[in-house]
């Protein structure tokens, strides 16, 4: 395809693209009464640094401060990690633990703390993370005035994009993630139709803008997407660092 050619099929794409949301909206008359109402979901409430919120009314409760029942070992069993005073912590060498359940498209909300007093530094520096589908990994590092590669850092989409500012608190204070993923679409035969989509608030702040992974996430690599089921465990790493978890739920 030539260079216009490819222009113009770009262009006549986007314009058949815009017909298909204008189409959308114009099968309703604007502010029409009988369109179908979105339903009720009671809010929950915000966290303070004693206390962890309540999820809203619709949310699986991963964790609610007292046991891992819903988790299990990556290696098979039961989650071997410590669970204590409304908080569960990695347990270093036991490897990680994922959801008994599998997810797809989700609304994630995790609270995690650093350890204090800081341990270790760059990558050994309060080290976790947080794995869609057990494959693409929201970044749990202790980043406060501590340093590492960029695409490392707490809240990078790791190996691939740094955060847009660094939100980190200091160790020993809880900090908030919540994180809209959208999973990868693939054809039957296994080609990528769409990529991953990520959007990440850390403590509040948005340091990831709905960012397209180019595939799973991983070390010193970029490995390109390969096919895998609509929804499979959320996975939560092992890197050795006594990181804590609290209040963990999603909304599908
Ligand atoms: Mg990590």
């Amino acid at each position: 395809m030539t260079q216009s050619a490819f222009r113009l099929s770009a262009a006549l794409g986007l314009a058949a693209a815009t017909l298909a949301l204008a189409a959308a909206e114009m099968k309703w008359p604007v502010h029409d009464r009988t369109r179908p109402k979105p339903r009720v979901v009671t809010p929950g409430s915000f966290s303070t640094p004693e206390q962890p919120g309540k999820p809203p009314s619709d949310a699986i409760v991963l964790f609610e401060g007292k046991d891992l029942s819903r988790w299990e070992s990556e290696k098979a069993g039961p989650a071997p990690w410590k669970v204590e005073n409304g908080y569960f912590e990695v347990v270093k060498g036991t490897k990680g633990i994922r959801t008994k359940e599998g997810f797809g498209d989700v609304q994630l909300h995790a609270e995690w703390m650093a350890p204090n007093p800081p341990v270790g530094k760059d990558q050994d520096r309060g080290n976790s993370g947080i794995f869609f589908l057990g494959r693409y990994e929201v970044q749990v590092l202790d980043s406060y005035e501590s340093e590492t590669y960029p695409d490392g850092q707490a809240s990078a989409l790791y190996g691939q994009y740094p955060p847009l500012v660094n939100a980190c608190r200091p160790p020993g204070e809880w900090q908030a993630y919540d994180i809209v993923f959208r999973r990868p679409r693939f054809r039957p035969d296994g080609a990528l139709v769409s990529p991953a989509r990520l959007t990440v608030i850390h403590n509040g702040i948005l340091v990831q803008d709905d960012v397209e992974p180019w595939g799973p996430t991983a070390w010193l690599q970029h490995a390109p997407y390969t096919a895998h089921a609509d929804k499979l465990p959320l996975a939560f790493q092992d890197h050795g660092n006594p990181v804590r978890y609290r209040n963990i739920w999603l909304r599908e």
